[in-house]
C-alpha cells in the first residue's frame, strides 16, 4: 500500500505523476496525514487516453463472455479484501465501518450485475421488414470513457460506472476525489491482480486541471461525473460542447415529509439515519424534515432526544454512529450554515457546532444539529449544508408539502413518512424527484436499478448503474440487409 505520494496507474503500470501540486490526504477524525494526491497533469491524461485508446481496439473485438471472465476474478478479489477496503474508506472519509461496508457492498453488486452483460446488451432483429431483407440493432462500446468521482462515496461511485464500461467493450479512466483517493488506489491493486490487459482501465489521480484535460481530451468519448451541481453543470456543458456523451449527478437538499400517522419509533430511527449517517454527507440524506398538520407536537422532541444521544466518534471505534465531516472547511462552512438559519430567524433545537469528542481533538467534527422553525424561503432549506443538520418546517396539508418538494431546485430524493396508503401513493405520483422512499429513509436504488435524480441533481438522460449504464456505454448501431440470392428469388 503506497502511503506518501500516489500514483497513477497507467497502461498497466504504476507511474509517478509529474504534476508539482498535490493535496494532503488527512484521516477526518484525528487530521493525521494518510498520503499525498498528485495533481497530474493534461499530458498524463493524454497518456492514459492514448493508452485506453490502444487498448481499446482489441478489447472491444473480445467477447463479452470473455471480458466477463475479468470481472469475476475482480468480484473475488474484492470479497477477499472486503474488510481492508471499508476500513480504508473510514481512514479517508470519516464514515463509520457499517456504512463504509454498505458502501463496498453496493460496489461489488454492480460488479456481479454487470456479469450479465452478454444479456444485457443484446440487440434487435426483425426479420423481412421488406421482402428478403432484414434489420437489426447492435450495441457497440462508445470507446474510451472517463468517470469523475467525488469525495463521499470513495469506493462504490467508480462502480456505478467501472464494471459496465469494461463489460461493454469501453476502455475506462478512472479520477478519484483527490480527497478520498486511497480506497480507488487499493481497488486498482486489485484490478492489476485481476490482469485487465495494459490500457484497458487506468487510474489518474488529480484536481480541476486534471478534470478540465479529461473533458476536452479528443480520444475520450464519454464521461460520468458525480459531484456538486455547479460543477456537474461545468462538466456536462464543457464535455457535450466537445460532442461527449455524458451523464453529471449534482448536489441535493433532499426533503422528507413526516406526515401526523407515521409510526414514531420506525420514522424517528430511519429519519436519524437518513440525516446523520456519512455525517450527512451523503446525496441522499435527508435534509429538510417536513413536518404536516402538526406532526412536529409528536416528532420535535423525539428527533431533539435522539439526535443528542447520538454516539459521535472515530468510525472504527466500536458503538459510534456517526464521523467527522471531510475537512476543517467543511466544518468551517457547516458552522458557519448553522448561524445563518439562526440569523434568518430558526431556533437551534440541538446544537453540535464545536464538540469535544475526546481522543480526537483534532478531527473535524460537527455534532448532530436540529433547526427548527426553518421557512420554505430561508437560505438553510434551499442550500445543500452536507454536514450532520436537520432543518425542520412546518407546513399544513399534504398539498402544500408537495408544492415545496416540488418548489425546490434539486429533484434527487423525496420521501414521505405515514400509515396512509392513499397520501403515499399520490406523493409517489407527484412528488417531482427521481428517487422516492415511503417509510424509506435513503432510497438508494439497488445496482440493477438507476441512479434516478431529477431536476438540478442531474445534467444527461441516462442514469449510472444497470440497463441505464448499459446504454450509456454502448452506441446502437442499425444493420438493414439483404444477400442477392434471397433479393433475386421469385415469390
Ligand atoms: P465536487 O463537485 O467538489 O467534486 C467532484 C469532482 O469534481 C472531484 O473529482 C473534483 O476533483 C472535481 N472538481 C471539483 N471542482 C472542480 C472544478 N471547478 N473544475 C473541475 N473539476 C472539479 O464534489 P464533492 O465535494 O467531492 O462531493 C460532494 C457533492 O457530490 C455533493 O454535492 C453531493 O450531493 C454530490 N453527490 C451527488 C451524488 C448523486 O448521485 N447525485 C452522489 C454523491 C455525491
Amino acid at each position: 500500500m503506497q502511503t506518501d505520494r500516489l500514483r497513477n496507474f497507467i497502461d498497466g503500470a504504476w507511474q509517478p505523476s509529474e504534476g508539482i501540486e498535490s493535496l494532503a490526504v488527512h484521516n477526518p477524525a484525528s487530521g493525521q496525514v494518510l498520503a499525498v494526491t498528485p495533481f497530474s497533469t493534461p499530458a498524463e491524461v493524454d497518456r492514459a487516453a492514448r493508452a485506453a485508446a490502444r487498448a481499446q481496439l482489441t478489447w472491444r473485438r473480445t467477447p463479452a463472455t470473455e471480458r466477463i471472465q475479468y470481472l469475476f476474478r475482480l468480484k473475488a478479489l474484492l470479497e477477499e479484501h472486503f474488510d481492508a477496503l471499508a476500513r480504508q474508506i473510514t481512514l479517508e472519509n470519516g464514515k463509520v465501518l457499517d456504512d463504509a461496508r454498505g458502501e463496498m457492498r453496493r460496489a461489488v453488486e454492480n460488479v456481479e450485475v454487470a456479469c450479465g452483460i452478454p444479456m444485457l446488451m443484446l440487440g434487435d432483429f426483425s426479420e423481412d421488414i421488406a421482402r428478403g431483407i432484414d434489420e437489426y440493432m447492435i450495441r457497440q462500446p462508445v470507446g474510451v470513457v472517463a468517470s469523475i468521482c467525488p469525495f463521499n462515496f470513495p469506493g462504490m461511485i467508480p462502480f456505478w460506472y467501472l464494471p459496465y464500461a469494461v463489460a461493454t467493450g469501453n476502455t475506462v479512466i478512472i479520477k478519484p476525489s483527490e480527497r478520498t483517493p486511497l480506497t480507488m488506489t487499493r481497488a486498482f491493486e486489485l484490478l492489476e491482480q485481476v490482469g485487465f490487459p495494459p490500457g484497458v482501465v487506468n487510474l489518474v489521480h488529480g484536481s480541476h486541471e486534471t478534470v478540465n484535460a479529461i473533458l476536452d481530451h479528443p480520444l475520450i468519448q464519454g464521461v460520468t461525473f458525480v459531484g456538486s451541481t455547479p460543477v456537474a453543470r461545468h462538466v456536462y456543458a464543457r464535455a457535450s460542447a466537445g460532442g461527449k456523451r455524458v451523464q453529471a449527478q449534482g448536489g441535493a437538499k433532499n426533503p422528507v415529509i413526516v406526515l401526523p400517522d407515521a409510526d414514531v419509533e420506525m420514522t424517528t430511527k430511519i429519519v436519524m439515519d437518513s440525516v446523520y449517517g456519512n455525517a450527512g454527507q451523503r446525496c441522499l440524506a435527508a435534509a429538510n424534515i417536513v413536518m404536516v398538520a402538526g406532526a412536529e407536537k409528536t416528532f420535535r422532541p423525539v428527533l431533539a432526544e435522539a439526535a443528542e444521544k447520538r454516539v459521535v466518534g472515530f468510525g472504527l471505534d466500536a458503538g459510534v454512529q456517526m464521523g467527522p465531516v471531510i475537512s476543517t472547511q467543511s466544518k468551517q462552512r457547516v458552522q458557519s450554515l448553522i448561524q445563518t438559519g439562526i440569523d434568518e430567524g430558526a431556533s437551534l433545537l440541538v446544537d453540535g457546532r464545536n464538540p469535544a469528542i475526546a481522543g480526537y481533538e483534532d478531527g473535524y467534527f460537527v455534532r448532530p444539529t436540529i433547526l427548527d422553525g426553518v421557512r420554505p424561503e430561508h437560505t438553510v432549506a434551499r442550500t445543500e449544508i452536507f454536514g450532520p443538520v436537520m432543518t425542520m418546517l412546518e407546513l399544513d396539508s399534504v398539498d402544500a408539502a408537495i408544492d415545496f418538494v416540488n418548489n425546490g431546485q434539486f429533484g434527487n430524493m423525496a420521501c414521505v413518512f405515514t400509515s396512509s396508503g392513499s397520501a403515499a401513493r399520490r406523493f409517489r405520483n407527484e412528488a417531482q424527484a427521481g428517487n422516492i422512499g415511503i417509510n424509506i429513509g435513503v432510497a438508494a436504488p439497488m445496482a440493477f436499478f438507476p441512479f434516478s435524480g431529477w431536476k438540478e441533481s442531474f445534467f444527461g438522460t441516462l442514469h449510472g448503474q444497470g440497463k441505464h449504464a448499459v446504454e450509456f456505454f454502448t452506441q446502437t448501431k442499425v444493420v438493414v440487409e439483404r444477400w442477392l440470392t434471397d433479393w433475386s428469388r421469385q415469390f
